[in-house]
């Protein structure tokens, strides 16, 4: 009788210690620096990385680098030493990926780089360092149609008749790949189409819907009505500069701009049904910020990422990459 109690009592040790065990080994940590809070976009990805990380019932802890590269390495840092199984990480500047990289590597932590395009060279540092993004040219040669389809249907677009499209340019923020191609792509499709331009103004608003506005006020002030169109690298530039065109007496009247950018947040797809913003192209928070969770959560539970566990496909078993799609009033829905 004694001897059947106590087997029983260990086998019920064995069974809570087990399940203690697997349950222990089940709570996922993963530590996430996004490189500004303050940002329209990367608060949808950083939402839909939250939302992501309650469906695995994983840990997230994202913290806010405030558009500093050293504090965004900081708590890179702070991330290693409380062992995180995985990093997720949005920096502020892509050519200090290298440094992260390095960092993580040297903890053995793996690493998914988001948002801001490591380099090649960087990327291939280790094999346990991963980018979820989206094709940045493709987004410039997206906008660039949008721009060239309106061009096409509307003779009056070309207010001053000399054939030449005379246009102004709002850059995000030097050296990231989506600033940087957007704003070369989008003009090579405009091109591309036989239209010859003319580029008045170009200048950097950061990203930033304020400085978007103070630049656009700035080429009005110095090209007047020559401006025939406005392509802005992101929405929340190009909502800026709608302030600064209605300030200009622009959307009334009979008076209008072509504006095009990327993103879709939910102002420019007001804007777009109010008929400010002419078309936009989505930039799929919703899936970067999922699939970036995902590809983390695999990692950090010591597994091989694949489309099957991950839900995307990892190109060269390095790459996520979420497609952009145009965006205009007529299939505004495909972005809600
Ligand atoms: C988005 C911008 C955002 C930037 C942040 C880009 O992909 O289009 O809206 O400010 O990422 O890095
Ligand atoms: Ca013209």
């Amino acid at each position: 009788m004694k001897k059947t109690i106590v087997l029983a009592l260990v086998a019920l040790l064995i069974v809570v210690s087990a399940s203690a065990f697997v349950f222990a080994a089940k709570t996922v940590n993963i530590g996430c620096v996004i490189y500004k809070f303050d940002d329209t976009f990367m608060t949808a990805v950083r939402n839909n990385i939250s939302a992501a990380a309650k469906e695995k019932g994983a840990k997230v802890d994202i913290v806010d680098a405030q558009n500093s590269q050293a504090t965004c390495n900081d708590k890179v840092d702070l991330f290693i030493t409380k062992k995180m199984n995985a990093m997720a990480i949005n920096p502020v500047d892509r050519s200090a990926c290298g440094v992260i990289i390095d960092k993580a590597k040297k903890a053995n932590i793996p690493l998914v780089l988001f948002n801001r395009e490591p380099f090649k060279e960087d990327i291939a540092k280790w094999n346990k360092v991963y980018y979820v993004g989206a094709i940045a040219a493709e987004s410039g040669t997206m906008m660039g149609k949008l721009v060239v389809d309106y061009w096409k249907s509307h003779p009056e677009a070309d207010k001053n008749k000399d054939g030449v499209l005379q246009y102004v340019m709002l850059k995000g923020e030097p050296g990231h790949q989506d600033a940087e191609l957007r704003t070369e792509y989008s003009i090579k499709a405009v091109k591309d189409a036989g239209i010859k331009v003319d580029k008045l103004a170009e200048d950097t608003a950061m990203w930033d819907r304020v400085k978007g506005q103070e630049k656009m006020a700035a080429f009005l002030a110095a090209n007047g009505d020559k401006i025939e169109a406005v392509f802005a690298n992101n929405d929340d530039m190009a909502l800026g500069a709608i302030e600064a065109l209605k300030a200009a007496g622009y959307f009334k009247d009979g008076k209008y701009m072509p504006v095009a950018s990327v993103d879709a947040t939910a102002p420019a797809l007001q804007a777009l049904q109010d008929g400010t913003l002419l078309g936009t192209v989505l930039n799929d928070a919703k899936n970067q910020g999922r699939a970036t969770l995902n590809l983390s959560y695999v990692l950090a539970r010591g597994q091989k990422p694949t489309k099957a566990n991950v839900g995307y496909e990892i190109v060269e078993g390095k790459y996520v990459w979420v497609p952009y799609k145009p965006i205009t009033k007529a299939n505004i829905k495909d972005a809600l």
